[in-house]
Formats: C-alpha cells, structure tokens, sequence
C-alpha cells in the first residue's frame, strides 16, 4: 500500500533520502529532519495508513519492539537521559505528515521542554460523567 503523495511512502520507495537506522519487513526508522533534540526519530510502517485509527493492531508490537529497540540506541548513542514517544493524530493534534508515525525523542536533564500544560476538571463529577461516556462509547463501538 502506497500513496503517491505522502513523503514518508517516497521515503519508503527510496525515491527520498533519509537517514535510515532500523529496518524490518514491515517498519522503517530514520531521523526526524527537524529534530527536537538531535537523535529524534521516526518509527512508521511501510505500509500507507493515515493514523491511529486506520493502523492495523496486529502491527503495534513490531512497533513496540522497533521503538524499543531503536529507542535504546537512540538513548546510549546521544547519552540522553530519558526518551518520548509521541504519535500525532489529525491536524489538531499537530500532524503533518498524513503517514502514521511515532516519535522517538531523546531527552535531557533540563533541556527545557515542556510538551503540553495541563488543566483540570471543574469537579470530580465532571470527570465522572466523563469517563462514563467515554466507556459506553467504547462499548458501543466495539
Ligand atoms: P508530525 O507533525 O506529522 O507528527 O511530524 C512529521 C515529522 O516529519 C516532523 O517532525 C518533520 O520534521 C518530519 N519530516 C517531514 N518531512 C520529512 C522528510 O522529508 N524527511 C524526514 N526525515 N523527516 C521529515
Ligand atoms: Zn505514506
């Protein structure tokens, strides 16, 4: 499966460079171009699927395994002290490549990055009647 306009499927087909560091049958990894910190990367499937959602299951524990495998290397090869793996889902969220990937950034004591701030709930009520929908959405769904 690929997608003539998608970046990482070019990538992929080796019709764009990349810094490749890991390879399976089914996943790739390689240097984000615009690192947050210098050893960031990708972790994506070969195959074209736009996010989360459209991802086969089956494949997460190739990209577990990718991500921890990569992830270590990544880790004692930048001497970084800790690691994020973030994956944006759908423009909001801040995804701009419209080929599922997950971020593997190497992170440092007092490097200063602060991913998200958080808020709270106005009650535990609140939080409560939230968690319910959400739960029978789930069952509904499933
Ligand atoms: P997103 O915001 O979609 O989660 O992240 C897309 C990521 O892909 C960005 O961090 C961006 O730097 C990276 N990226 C975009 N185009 C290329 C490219 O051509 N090569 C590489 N190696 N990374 C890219
Ligand atoms: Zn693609």
């Amino acid at each position: 499966m690929n997608n003539q306009d998608c970046i990482f499927c070019k990538i992929v087909a080796g019709d764009i460079p990349c810094f490749k560091i890991y390879e399976t049958g089914n996943i790739l990894s390689f240097l984000d171009i615009g690192p947050v910190n210098k050893g960031h990367a990708l972790v994506i499937p070969k195959n074209h699927y736009k996010n989360i959602w459209d991802f086969p299951a089956e494949l997460g524990a190739e990209v577990l395994t990718a991500a921890q495998v990569v992830g270590d290397a990544i880790v004692k090869a930048t001497g970084a002290d800790g690691m994020n793996i973030l994956m944006n889902n759908n423009a909001a969220a801040g995804q701009l490549v419209f080929h599922a990937h997950f971020h593997l950034i190497p992170r440092f004591k007092n490097d200063g990055f602060k991913l998200w701030k958080q808020s709270e709930y106005d009650n535990m009520d609140e939080a409560s009647a939230l968690a319910q929908k959400i739960e029978k959405m789930i069952r509904s769904v499933n």
